[in-house]
């Protein structure tokens, strides 16, 4: 038998391995609230619709996910703005289309400029794209510095990924702040407007994303159907952006990606957005209930707009959440950093509400 392997492109080899979630100790009731999940199971009528779709597993999906594509273009045109379908582009996940825009714009040694603490994939399909990551540290109140990030763009830079809210830290920057940042970028870099979280943000001045994407043929939106929509399991994200760009996009993407029951399930959810969407409103309703109790508590979190809650507890972080383990609370720590717990249930809620009191006084 051989003793080599052939070797990994040393881009892929020095990439962070997964790691996977701790378990919670026997007895104890359990709450995952450490990937942003919807806490709530899919709607029966979306559970009927992917129990028909089981039995035709046989085919492949529609190749052209056309179904699914005039679904989700007509849900997203309104009287004033058409969305057409010949400007989106689906991937497995908003990450795989992240992967997708990345394979279409990112040749080898070429910069990706990304906010840091930000989305942990960012890093990771910026160098399986052969990309180098050029990471602009946040403001010290856990915001996007657009203003860094507009300096970071050098010769070399092909996209920016603007992560709004931002994960992990919940805020949100705002429409006339993105326009003022456009206008400063060159219109030769994508910009990546990852609205991961939108369903969740209830602020003035709102990103209006797809009025920016009308406007600068450079931008490209990025969405997902895990989040507010509680697919996450079936992994469906979506990007809306010129239709040359999309056409680019699509170009790169895995053929039949978004698979059959997947395709499904999304036309059943946009049909029952406005159940989905009052399931929002109870989380939105929870996150404003858990992040007042908390500051006045003491707790030093930033504004969230999304749906989980960021603490900044520095060096203490791997204690406190290992401490969270042992009350049936799965948190997702950042070492040194902070820890971000997903707005869930709210039994969930009052076990983090709970913790958070301890945390302060132990
Ligand atoms: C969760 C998340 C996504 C979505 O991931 P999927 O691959 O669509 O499940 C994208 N961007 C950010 C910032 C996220 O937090």
């Amino acid at each position: 038998m051989r003793v080599t392997t052939p070797k990994i492109r040393s881009a892929v080899a020095s990439l962070p391995a997964y790691v996977p979630g701790a378990r919670i100790p026997d007895g104890v009731q359990a709450f995952k609230v450490s990937s942003n999940e919807n806490p709530y199971p899919p709607l029966p009528s979306v559970v009927d619709a992917i129990t028909e779709a089981a039995l035709t597993v046989n085919r492949y999906p529609d190749m052209g996910n056309t179904e699914m594509t005039d679904a989700l273009a007509a849900f997203l045109s309104t009287p004033e703005r058409e969305v057409s379908a010949e400007r989106l582009a689906f991937g497995t996940g908003s990450v795989a289309a992240l992967g997708h825009i990345l394979s279409t714009f990112v040749d080898e040694g070429d910069e990706v400029v990304f906010p840091w603490r930000s989305f942990e994939a960012y890093p990771i399909v910026t160098s399986v794209a052969g990309g180098k990551s050029v990471r602009v540290r946040l403001t010290p109140d856990h915001r996007l510095d657009l203003d860094a990030m507009v300096e970071a763009v050098t010769d070399r830079t092909r996209v920016v990924l603007v992560c709004t809210p931002n994960n992990p830290t919940g805020t949100a920057v705002s429409h006339s702040q993105v326009l003022r940042f456009l206008h400063r970028i060159p219109d030769d870099v994508i910009v990546v407007l990852d609205e991961a979280y939108v369903e969740f943000v209830r602020k003035d001045d709102a990103l209006d994303a797809l009025a920016l994407a009308d406007q600068f043929p450079n931008v490209v939106v990025l969405r997902t159907f895990s989040k507010a929509y509680g697919l996450a399991g079936l992994r469906v994200g979506y990007v809306i952006a010129h239709p040359d760009i999309a056409a680019g996009i699509r170009a790169a993407s895995t053929p039949f990606g978004v698979n059959l029951v997947a395709q499904v399930a999304v036309v059943a959810s946009l049909r029952a957005a406005d159940e989905l969407n009052a399931r929002v409103d109870a989380l939105i309703d929870e996150r404003t209930r858990v992040w007042t109790a908390l500051r006045e508590l003491g707790w030093d979190v930033p504004p969230s707009q999304a749906n989980f809650v960021w603490f900044p507890t520095g060096t203490r972080t791997e204690e406190l959440a290992a401490h969270a383990r042992t009350r049936g609370l799965l948190v997702r720590p950042f070492a040194g950093e902070g820890i971000r717990v997903t707005i869930g249930e709210p039994e969930a809620n009052d076990v983090l509400l709970e913790l958070a009191a301890e945390w302060l006084t132990q």
